[in-house]
């Protein structure tokens, strides 16, 4: 069977298109925005630790830091950062699954 496109076909096919293209853009826009509230809920609870430090073993490892919450958000607690705590990965792994 030929499908004969006809400009009706195509426009259809256009503005399907373009509401994909305008859902990735604004899952996109989402992802980004959720990203730099997560970094910037993560230097807020950094910021208060001088150094940033795990509070179980001490690790200053920037890298190894993390912002963990005090009250799991499984449980009710707030994605904020008067909720956080700085833990090494270590210790926010044993934390989480304890
Ligand atoms: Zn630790």
């Amino acid at each position: 069977m030929q499908i004969r496109f006809t400009q009706e076909i195509c426009l259809e096919e256009i503005k399907r298109n373009v509401i994909k293209v305008e859902k990735i853009l604004l899952l996109f826009h989402l992802k980004n925005v959720a990203v730099h509230r997560y970094r910037y809920t993560v230097k807020i609870v950094f910021e208060q630790y001088d150094p940033p430090h795990c509070v179980v073993c001490g690790e200053t490892t920037e890298e190894l830091l993390e912002a963990a919450h005090y009250v799991a958000v499984k449980d009710g607690g707030a994605d904020i950062a008067e909720n956080g705590l700085c833990l090494c990965s270590i210790h926010h792994k044993l934390c989480s699954s304890a």
